[in-house]
């Protein structure tokens, strides 16, 4: 009892960052993690998501960085995390689904990659992980966020995995898509996000690499939480 009380205590406040490109199951192996851990779970790529949506309701250009910089620093989005559910608010208005549309998607890599709009976003994540005891995941949580995080991983898969599992979530969500369009759209999403000059999606040093191609969620989440426990001790 007293061995597991120490334990317990040695996890609160540590940060989990994890990065890595699109379909390698990061939101769903941070949000098993922090749930299994007790931690709270930020997904940064959803204040991207939000970002891009809200500009392109609003008519705002995915192009216009000075006026996606100045709604990055401005733009309330909030989170509520409820087991492994994340819901994800703009001024208290839910967008949680809204923000997964194709169209956002399409949009969100050019949104994300100017300066100014990195610079907002970075800042309000930085806040939102000071107290600890958060798992993060992101393209640059390792590199940028939280590059004193006490754990971090990158995870990665093949393209073709990737694509395949893109389309199982699509399909389900009604989305009419197929293989090859996802594979040319996570390639280009890919290139695109590593190929920025801000905060280009890259590994950390001291980073853990998992290549999930072969791996279930299930395999990665304990994985991680292990490593977690080991290093926490
Ligand atoms: O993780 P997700 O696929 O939802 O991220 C959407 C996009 O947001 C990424 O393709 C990337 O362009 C951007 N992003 C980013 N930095 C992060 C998280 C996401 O630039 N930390």
């Amino acid at each position: 009892m007293n061995e597991i009380k120490y334990n317990l205590s040695r996890l609160r406040g540590k940060i989990i960052a994890i990065d890595g490109p699109a379909g390698t199951g990061k939101s769903t192996t941070a949000t098993l993690v922090a749930a299994r851990l007790g931690y709270t779970y930020l997904d940064t790529g959803a204040m991207y998501r939000a970002l891009t949506y809200y500009a392109l309701k609003h008519d705002v250009s995915p192009s216009d960085s000075v006026a996606l910089g100045k709604l990055a620093a401005k733009l309330p989005i909030t989170f509520k995390n409820k087991g492994d559910i994340n819901r994800v608010f703009i001024a208290g208005h839910e967008v949680t689904e809204e923000i997964r549309t194709p169209e956002v998607t399409r949009e969100v890599s050019e949104v994300s990659a100017h300066k100014g709009v990195r610079d907002a976003m970075v800042r309000q994540q930085m806040e939102m992980g000071k107290e600890g005891s958060i798992v993060a995941e992101g393209r640059d949580t390792t590199t940028v966020v939280f590059t004193h995080a006490d754990l971090k991983i990158y995870l990665d898969a093949s393209v073709e995995e990737r694509a395949r599992r893109r389309l199982i979530d699509l399909t389900r969500m009604g989305v009419a898509t197929n293989l090859e369009e996802l594979k040319k759209e996570i390639q280009r999403r890919d290139d695109f996000d590593s190929g920025r000059k801000h905060s280009p999606l890259t590994r950390a040093p001291g980073v853990i690499v998992l290549d999930t191609t072969e791996l279930t969620i299930e395999d990665q989440v304990s994985q991680i939480v292990s490593l977690a426990m080991d290093r926490f001790r």
